[in-house]
């Protein structure tokens, strides 16, 4: 939603708009039932470490997780969905600050999986903005696909706008960069969407200004996506016979313009923890910019680090994947604190309040509340030292740099602090730029990767990749994944319980709780385990149960659903049953020989294997 706005004005505006000032467990509820009521099942949403997906280190939207199922295959909860999904999007990570951008937020969805498509997409958005929030149907305008030299311009979409008294001049065409989606691999599905925005009552910009405008006067709050095409190897858009409709509406922003606030921070969800920091650090929230964007920095770093580590598959802080970063949230969230003179451990007061507000629609976080606080309050001192030694240093150096003509820090300099003193170099570029320099990036990166094996901005390049990859091999590595559970939990004990899971067409990389050490012995015997295993050429079935018949059953599960909603059991013949996602092999037989390469600790009480599967 490419829009910058001056929310003074948009907020009240758009208060003389809205009648009710929804917060966001009513937004929340009012979706929900809302499409409740329309056939649609709700499910929960997903776990924010997408599964057998190595080409993301988080959820990054309320699709994510249904991709497999846009892609074809059967949803056990059946063809119309409904849910609201916990995302984060690290490369938004520099924008937060501003009023609008988090690193977390959640985003409501409702979809077709092969079954109603524009038509009916389109009249429940109208009802649900109209009759449900009650916003004025001639505040609506719309955007959607404007037409190329591949497919036809989305006059269907249009027309349907239309019959529910949305006139021409409201309804705008775009080109393929603003309303097309996907698709999320090279072919697949894909096609047209329709985007809608509140009219905020600003005058207009000039006579360009439209919907996708940055001026302010348009707010964009949903986006309906019609997947009604298939893009083939040769790069042609063929029609589909199964159509899919994804939506998304993101729950911060949606209530920040209802409830006529200047930004999403001024909404309940933010209050308190704001009204916290101000406590903890004697300094007013509106009186100054500066302080304002460390505020709200932290805010929003100590919520994302709360939901990452209360998460059914939370990490820990670590210098890899997601639990770096989660490291980088905390640790920025400490720095900023520092500056606003917070001088004292404050994440676990903070978290609480994080805690209280999300305790009903995210029992999770309650679950978790004790590894939440003592993974907070560890990283928090251990950081803390860091953070006095790598200021301590940089002050050192700065008369030296100030005398200096250049009004760069070298790439050399920048990497000492970090190799040396354990300094972030997301650091050292903010304290750079307070002292009016800029970093050697790229004389960085050539230090970083000098010293390196694994490249950690290459985790950080994981956020821009595309979405599932179910390649033969990831597919084959996801089933050894189960096997590997199995029998850890064979050899181990019962204890052993997933902690996650991460896997590219090379090799599985699996976390799970154990106190010490596997020996050489216990690991060759998990290993032999498999491999007799995947030599019974056993047959992988799946089976569509709620999840208490899966527990019931004898499946592993290690995450919460709604009471009564149907999830998907794989069992591997007569040796492991779990509940997941899937996709999985058809048969052990074409597995290939499995391999341990490695097994080591991951954080306090958790240990980590690598492992593969040779041909
Ligand atoms: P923008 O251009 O502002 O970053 P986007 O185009 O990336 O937004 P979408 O990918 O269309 O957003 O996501 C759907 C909805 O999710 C948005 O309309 C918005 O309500 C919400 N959303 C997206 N990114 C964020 C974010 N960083 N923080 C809060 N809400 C977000
Ligand atoms: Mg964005």
């Amino acid at each position: 939603m490419p829009v910058c706005l001056d929310m003074k004005t948009v907020g009240r505006l758009l208060s003389n708009i809205m009648k009710n000032q929804l917060t966001a467990n009513e937004l929340r509820q009012k979706y929900i039932d809302f499409f409740v009521s329309k056939q649609h099942t709700q499910i929960s949403g997903a776990s924010l470490i997408p599964e057998n997906d190595p080409t993301v280190l988080f959820t990054t939207a309320g699709m994510h997780p249904l991709v497999p199922y846009i892609l074809g295959a059967e949803h056990p909860s059946g063809k119309r969905l409904t849910d609201y999904q916990k995302c984060i999007r690290t490369g938004d990570i520099e924008a937060v600050g501003d009023p609008h951008h988090l690193t977390f937020f959640e985003m409501l969805g409702n979809w077709s999986l092969g079954d109603y498509f524009k038509k009916e997409a389109i009249g429940y958005s109208f009802e649900f903005l109209t009759s449900v929030l009650g916003i004025d149907a001639s505040k609506l305008s719309v955007t959607v696909f404007a037409g190329d030299d591949l497919v036809p311009r989305d006059e269907e979409a249009a027309a349907i706008w239309e019959s529910y008294g949305i006139p021409r001049e409201r309804i705008y065409f775009l080109p393929r960069e603003d309303n097309w989606w996907g698709p999320a691999g090279e072919t697949g599905p894909c096609g047209p969407d329709s985007e809608m925005f509140i009219d905020t009552g600003r005058p207009s910009c000039g006579p360009d200004c439209q919907p996708g405008c940055s001026c302010g006067k348009y707010f964009e709050i949903w986006n309906d996506v019609f997947m009604g095409y298939r893009k083939t190897a040769e790069g042609t858009y063929v029609p589909m016979d199964r159509k899919c409709v994804d939506t998304g509406m993101g729950i911060e922003r949606t209530i920040a313009i209802l409830q006529g606030k200047k930004s999403v921070y001024e909404t309940e969800i933010f209050t308190p923890v704001i009204a916290g920091i101000e406590k903890l650090s004697g300094k007013k929230y509106g009186v100054e910019e500066e302080t304002d964007i460390s505020i709200r920095i932290i805010a929003d770093h100590v919520r994302t680090s709360v939901f990452i580590l209360g998460d059914p598959k939370g990490m820990a802080p670590s210098n890899v994947g997601q639990g770096y970063i989660l490291r980088r949230l905390i640790r920025r969230a400490v720095r900023h604190a520092n500056k606003l003179g917070i001088d004292h451990a404050f994440l676990g007061e903070l978290a609480q309040i994080v805690l209280d507000l999300y305790d009903k629609p995210y029992p999770e976080l309650v679950a978790h509340k004790v590894f939440i606080m003592d993974e907070l309050a560890a990283e928090e001192t251990k950081f803390s030292e860091t953070l006095l030694k790598g200021e301590r240093e940089f002050e050192k150096m700065l008369p030296n740099l100030l005398k200096g003509t250049s009004r760069q820090i070298s790439g050399r300099t920048a990497f000492k602090l970090y190799d040396t003193y354990g300094y972030p170099i997301e650091l050292t570029r903010e304290l750079a730029h307070e002292h009016g320099f800029s970093v050697d990036e790229e004389g960085f990166k050539a230090a970083f990767e000098k010293h390196q094996e694994v490249s950690r901005s290459g985790a950080e390049q994981q956020f821009k990749g595309g979405l599932a990859d179910h390649s033969e091999q990831t597919t084959a590595l996801h089933t050894a994944t189960h096997m590997l559970h199995k029998a850890l939990r064979t050899v181990l004990g019962d204890h052993v319980g997933q902690k996650g899971s991460n896997i590219t067409v090379d090799r599985l990389r699996f976390d799970f709780t154990h106190p010490s050490p596997m020996t050489s012995e216990e690991i060759q015997r998990v290993e032999d385990i498999v491999n007799k295993q995947i030599a019974r050429n056993l047959a992988v079935t799946c089976e569509t149960m709620t999840l208490d018949q899966a527990r019931e059953a004898g499946a592993i599960a290690f995450f919460e659903s709604k009471y009564g909603e149907q999830v998907k059991v794989y069992s591997i013949g007569d040796f492991s049953k779990e509940v997941c996602g899937g996709p999985h092999v058809k048969n052990t037989s074409t597995m290939g020989h499995f391999k341990i390469l490695k097994e080591q600790s991951s954080s306090a009480g958790i240990r980590r294997i690598k492992a593969i599967l040779e041909k």
